[in-house]
């Protein structure tokens, strides 16, 4: 019989936390803003499933971002929730500055963008005014408010509006038509880059890469301050595009980040590149995340359109490792709920794809290191035998993450001693990362997987983990086993 609940009754089903082996496999990266910063909420954001923090550093002050890092970090003590904090540099993007307060535009009306304080619109880098263009297109606000040129001085650039709208602050500026010479890492970049370095995050992200050396000259400065952060590569240019299998192989991880790439190219060929974008990290062994409007609409609603819900499902049928927020909860009424509803969504499609009995992926299959050919072994072992689950002891995170390379049924429990490497797996698709200590044997590896395996839950007595490890042992360097171990 089926039992009809009252609103209230509902009510209570989503206040309950979620439980410790949620068995979600796709990650939820959540913008913070000014309708997140509070830890009531961020609690709330944890419990609905937000996997990683994404401070956008285009926007408010660092003051705010610091109190926002320090409210996720007590959050995720609080609640003892795997969580990574990730800033967005902004890269060498235009963008407007500070406005007083925003400024409705009408179809027909004149604007001008020029240098600050003064402007009408001050722009970030007053020096690229003259490379406009008499009569190119502008786009502001990812395409919200669109413009024509009419003049061009060398202090500033007059706009006609194309379309009634609303401008705000420091919303970027898109010249689709035209290459503007600014360096990859910014002196503003890198400026915020030293700041984020000392707030202890977890993943750095840049923005409009161009090539795999932006990528690399961003890991240099990282490498050179002694941080052990992990770089995300926004692609989101059209030149990023053409290049983007080196992009992939320089950076940690990527983002297909459709707001400004709808912009830069033909919006019909975005669904194209994302498929493209995610195959070739899943390939890659790098985590990408699928981002920009993916549920737009609850800013100001409490429920998805259709539309914006199958986007969602798409991403997780092209096999992303996560999707992202962005101004749903960073400005939004209803963050915790599009939260919740992205983990709804996801775990609703992970168990169609989870009926079609999935084996290890086959383009896992091919010729690879050492390391890749035991952790595919690890996933077929796995799936021969129904375990309960893959762990993966690892040091670095990189046995975890060539595991999930694999997209195994099973949740893949990872268990590092470094809590960073902790805090950066939590954006690894089907990683459930826990901090463990270190183990010198692989016996001791797999007698601490068999309890932590236990005591959260992820299998029980006389059930088969397949246990798997990349050891530094002192004589034969490193080692790679698999045991398919009968937890007691
Ligand atoms: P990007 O191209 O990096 O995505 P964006 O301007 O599209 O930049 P999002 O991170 O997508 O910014 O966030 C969506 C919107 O949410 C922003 O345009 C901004 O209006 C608002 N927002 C985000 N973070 C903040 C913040 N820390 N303070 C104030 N507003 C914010
Ligand atoms: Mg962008
Ligand atoms: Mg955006």
């Amino acid at each position: 019989m089926t039992v009809l609940r009252g609103a209230d009754d509902r009510q209570k089903v989503r206040d309950e936390p979620a439980a410790t082996n949620d068995r979600r496999k796709t990650k939820i990266v959540a913008t913070l803003g000014p309708a997140s910063r509070d830890e009531r909420v961020l609690n709330g954001l944890v419990r609905a499933g937000m996997d990683v923090a994404r401070i956008n550093l285009s926007h408010g002050s660092t003051a705010e971002h610091a109190a926002a890092i320090a409210a996720v970090r007590r959050v995720a003590a609080l609640r003892a929730a795997p969580l990574a904090v990730l800033i967005d540099l902004p890269g060498p993007k235009l963008r407007l500055g500070d406005l007083p307060r925003p400024l409705q535009v009408k179809a027909g009306e004149t604007v001008v963008l020029g240098a600050p304080p003064a402007a009408q619109l001050p722009v970030n880098f007053p020096e690229l005014l003259p490379h406009f263009t008499r009569d190119e297109l502008v786009l502001i606000d990812d395409g919200a408010v669109e413009l024509r040129v009419r003049a061009v001085s060398p202090s500033a650039v007059t706009l006609e509006v194309l379309n009634d709208g609303t401008i705000e602050s420091r919303k970027g500026v898109n010249l689709p038509d035209t290459h503007l010479p600014i360096g990859a890492l910014t002196a503003a970049d890198r400026e915020l880059l030293a700041w984020g370095l000392g707030q202890d995050v977890d993943y750095v992200a840049l923005s409009f890469v161009r090539c795999a050396d932006d990528v690399r000259e961003l890991k240099e400065h990282i490498a050179a301050a002694g941080g052990d952060q992990l770089v995300i590569a926004k692609i989101e240019k059209k030149e990023a595009l053409a290049v983007h299998e080196e992009i992939i192989d320089a950076a940690d991880a990527v983002m297909v980040a459709r707001g400004d790439l709808g912009v830069e190219i033909d919006p019909a060929t975005v669904p194209i590149w994302q498929k493209r974008i995610i195959h070739a990290a899943n390939l890659a062994g790098k985590p990408v995340i699928t981002a920009t409007q993916m549920l737009q609409s609850m800013v100001a609603s409490p429920r998805p359109t259709r539309a914006e819900a199958s986007d969602v499902a798409n991403a997780i049928y092209d096999a992303t490792s996560a999707v992202m927020l962005s101004g749903e909860t960073a400005i939004g009424c209803y963050p915790a709920e599009a939260v919740r509803t992205m983990a709804d969504i996801a775990r609703v499609v992970e168990s169609d794809i989870e009926r079609e009995g999935r084996a290890p992926q086959p383009w896992a299959a091919g010729r690879t290191g050492v390391s890749g050919a035991i952790s595919h072994g690890a996933c077929e072992v796995a799936h021969r035998v129904g375990a309960a689950a893959i762990v993966s002891a690892t040091f670095s995170g990189a046995t975890a993450r060539a595991v999930a390379r694999n997209l195994p049924a099973q949740p893949i429990v990872a268990v590092s001693p470094n809590q960073r490497v902790v805090n950066q797996l939590a954006l690894c698709w089907g990683v459930c990362p826990l901090l463990g200590r270190r183990r010198g044997s692989f016996e001791e590896v797999v007698g601490e997987a068999n309890d932590l395996v236990l005591a959260n839950g992820f299998g029980q007595r006389g059930e088969v983990v397949v246990v798997t490890a990349g050891l530094q042992t002192n004589l034969s360097g490193k080692t790679n086993l698999i045991k398919a171990h009968v937890l007691d």
